[in-house]
């Protein structure tokens, strides 16, 4: 691509690094903004620029939160016994969405992938075993997708319980294998969390 201008050819290079834009969707970006009156511009980097500074992450499931713990650690009315296992803050927005789930969650920020180079140590499942191990929690619900490493995920967290008295289920297979949950419909979503299974028939059903 070229381009007239060094000022416009930085611009793009910049946002076409953000996941999913090409060259071609961060030019349209960038001629967007330029359209545009200067606080438009000041407001988004502002908010990028806050966001990266100030961002915390709940002390207990690493959702994504203002305060020290998230507003669903921090309300007494959800149930402390329940906690769901998911890869990302996309997952957890995606169940609250159905409005069918009343437990916690922890967020691991990703899934054991060798091919990736993320192996367990990359992942927060030390502090899920060190919560499971407090006692409060009686059941975990794996909510990872149902994809080669979301299962060896779920398998290697099963093998770190053991001994421990917890229950395990994972969400009833409404998703299908390789559906990322933040695609999931809302009531299959919903329902599949309700018609969980225990975690070790799931093992034997693959
Ligand atoms: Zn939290």
């Amino acid at each position: 691509m070229e381009f007239s201008s060094k000022l416009l050819e930085n611009a793009v290079y910049e946002i076409s690094q953000l996941p999913g834009i090409g060259k071609r969707t961060a030019l349209r970006l960038v001629l967007h903004l330029l359209k545009q009156p200067e606080e438009r511009t000041q407001h988004l980097s502002n908010a990028l620029m806050k966001l990266k500074s100030e961002v915390n992450f709940c002390k207990s499931c690493h959702n994504i939160s203002d305060t020290e713990l998230c507003e669903i650690c921090a309300n007494p009315k959800r149930d402390e016994s329940l906690v769901c296992v998911v890869e990302d803050i996309r997952d957890v927005m995606a169940i609250e969405n159905t409005s069918q789930y009343n437990g916690l969650y922890h967020v691991l920020g990703g899934k054991i992938s060798p091919m990736e180079g993320v192996g367990p140590q990359d992942l927060n499942i030390t502090s899920l075993v060190d919560r499971v191990r407090e006692g409060t929690v009686k059941e975990l619900i794996f909510a990872l997708s149902s994809t080669m490493e979301g299962d060896t995920t779920n398998f290697y967290i099963y093998r770190q319980l053991e001994g421990m008295e917890i229950t395990t289920s994972t969400i009833a297979r409404g998703i299908s294998v390789g559906d990322e949950l933040e695609y999931a419909d809302e009531v299959t979503l919903g329902r599949s969390i309700l018609n969980r299974v225990p975690f070790e028939s799931s093992m034997k059903a693959n």
